[in-house]
Order: C-alpha cells, then sequence, then structure tokens
C-alpha cells in the first residue's frame, strides 16, 4: 500500500528523458549486474510484510497496535486539532513498500541522487518538479520530509534525504555495487527479519531501528517529531553553503566530497540532550550533540572558508584514489 495516491509506474523515466540524452553523465554503477534474489545475502527487507502467521498485511504500521494507539488512522482526530494526522502513519504510507527498480529508473535515480536533495532543500520541491528532477524514490522521499522534517535546518534535511535515498536505491537495484554503497551501520540488522514498518529502515542508527521493531508504539506520537525535529544535528561546524557545489556547465548540483564523507559517519548524526530528557532509554543509542568548539566556530569567513575548500579537494582527492564513481568536473563553487 502506497499512501501517495496517483503515482504511476515509471513516472520517473518520462520526466527524466532530457537528462537522460547525456550519456556521458553516468553514476559509475554497474546497472547490468544482476540483482541478488537471496534477501538474507544482502540484509534486504521483504518485498512485501508478513504478518507473522504466512499471510501478508495491508497496514503500513506493522504490527498493528494491540490496542487503540495514535498511529491508529480510524481515529485521526485524536491527537486533537493541532495534529490531525499522525506522522508515523504518514511517514509510512509515504514510502509504502520497497519496490524493485527498472534499469531506466535506475538510471533516473542516480542522475538525480546529488542535485534533487540540494534542489529540494535549497529551491523547494516545487523547482525540483519544475526542473524534471523528481522520480518516484524522491516523491516518496518529499512525502517523507513535509511531513516530519520540513522544519529541520538545511543541513539536516539534507543529510536526512541523501541517505535516505541510498538506502531506498539499494532497496531497489540489490546489487553487490550498491551494497557497497551503503554505510555499514545502514544496513538490515538482525531485528528488521522481524515484520516490521518499512520507515523503520530509514533510521541510521542500528539501536533505534530495533527499539522500533519491538517497541514503535512507545514512539508513534507526533511528540516524538517535535523532539526529533528540534533537537536532531549532523556534526557540521561549516554553514549550509559548504554542503554544495554548483556545475555550471550542466546546472547540476554535488555534494561535497567532505559533507558526504562527514554523514557516513555515523557519529556525526546527533541529538541534543534536550531529546533524552523526554526519551533517556534512547542516550545509549543516539550520539550527543557536542557543541562546536570555540575555536572552530569564532572563526571568520576568510579562515574557515578556504579551510574548506582545501578540505573539500583533499576529500575529493581521496574519493578518486578510492576508485569510488568519477563525477563530473567541478568547474564553480557557489558562494564560497
Ligand atoms: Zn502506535
Amino acid at each position: 500500500m502506497c499512501g501517495l495516491a496517483g503515482i504511476q509506474p515509471n513516472a520517473a523515466v518520462g520526466c527524466l528523458s532530457g537528462l537522460q540524452a547525456n550519456p556521458a553523465v553516468g553514476c559509475g554503477f554497474d546497472h547490468h549486474a544482476d540483482p541478488i534474489d537471496d534477501l538474507s545475502v544482502l540484509n534486504l527487507p521483504p518485498g512485501s510484510v508478513s504478518s507473522g502467521d504466512g499471510s501478508y498485511v495491508d497496514d503500513v504500521i506493522v504490527p498493528r497496535p494491540a490496542i487503540e494507539c495514535f498511529c491508529n488512522s480510524s481515529d485521526p482526530g485524536r491527537q486533537g486539532s493541532q495534529s490531525p494526522v499522525n506522522k508515523w502513519r504518514a511517514a509510512n504510507e509515504s514510502l509504502g513498500r520497497s519496490t524493485r527498480l527498472s534499469r531506466a529508473e535506475i538510471m533516473a535515480e542516480d542522475l538525480t541522487s546529488e542535485d534533487t536533495p540540494i534542489r529540494a532543500v535549497l529551491e523547494g520541491w516545487d523547482s525540483v518538479e519544475q526542473e524534471g528532477r523528481m522520480t518516484e524514490s524522491w516523491r516518496k522521499l518529499q512525502g517523507v520530509d513535509q511531513v516530519c522534517f520540513k522544519t529541520c535546518s538545511q543541513i539536516e534535511r539534507l543529510a536526512i534525504l541523501r541517505m535516505m535515498h541510498i538506502l531506498m536505491t539499494y532497496h531497489g537495484d540489490p546489487t553487490l555495487e550498491r551494497h557497497a554503497s551503503v554505510p555499514h551501520w545502514f544496513l538490515m540488522r538482525p531485528s528488521q527479519a522481524i515484520a516490521h514498518s518499512y520507515a523503520i529502515d530509514y533510521f541510521v542508527w542500528p539501536g533505534i531501528r530495533e527499539r522500533f521493531v519491538f517497541s514503535q508504539h512507545q514512539y508513534c506520537t507526533n511528540m516524538f517529531w517535535d523532539l526529533f525535529r528540534g533537537n536532531f544535528k549532523i556534526m557540521w561546524p561549516y554553514d549550509f553553503r559548504d554542503t554544495y557545489m554548483h556545475n555550471s556547465e550542466t546546472g547540476r548540483y554535488h555534494l561535497s566530497p567532505l559533507f558526504e564523507e562527514r554523514i557516513r559517519d555515523i557519529s556525526a548524526w546527533t541529538m541534543c540532550p534536550d531529546f533524552f530528557v523526554q526519551f533517556p532509554e534512547l542516550y545509549g543509542d543516539i550520539p550527543t550533540y557536542l557543541s562546536v568548539p570555540a575555536s572552530v566556530s569564532n572563526m571568520g569567513s576568510g579562515g574557515l572558508v578556504p579551510y574548506v575548500q582545501e578540505a573539500q579537494r583533499a576529500a575529493y582527492r581521496r574519493s578518486r584514489s578510492r576508485n569510488t564513481p568519477p563525477k563530473e568536473p567541478m568547474v564553480e563553487v557557489v558562494d564560497l
């Protein structure tokens, strides 16, 4: 079941036809690699959710609560007029189920993998749509972004969208190459073999995923997401403008190698201490946010920006030396 009515299969292919006209722009992955069907090999979630007794459930909340719960859609006004929509249910309905991608869809996802999240955060989702950079996956993530993360800062929204798209694309293209592109801490843990709501897979912290598998209804209130948005921080001591670059020749945005490297470190995904006042049991599952040292935060732009630029160049050289997917030359750095 998918809560985004009106989405047509392969819709991404049509709207990205212009992008596909440039075969030189590749993602570096082998799209001809055979997908792996043994889900246990690559820690993939099931395509359909078993209820545990051999049947399949048709609700996005798995398992259904034994008693009436905030995430029960049968009573949407239960939380009062201020929050008529339960965000946990809405996020799961937006994500739907993991679905395999066609080769054309895989190409579209790779072509937009960096440009679309930056464009969405910088210019808004309408701009993504107008530029023809919306795919099936990005439409799902737009729904989650607008429900759960729209009031997060730009840095945090970009990190979340980027990482969720990496995992979603892997679910749709379960090859060994794609498996290698997913941070190890983001791969399915043994507890995720138990039937669970699909959105659980997208928490970056393995301990949180496990807690949600066993007790999601302790955290399915909108208050959880209010605290999440207010306290979630990426440990990134620079500005949002330092997270991306712009290629003036192609018109496409790219993540700065330094930011990409940073968000692939789970220690960068933190919560401010106030979050743990309400949820002290999660203290050991999520790194606690540490303020940026004064010696860094007090640096003026004249000292910081050259450091960022040099760090980006160094990270780019390291990525090239590891034979990671080639990128177009960065001919322009925006706002640096
Ligand atoms: Zn619930």
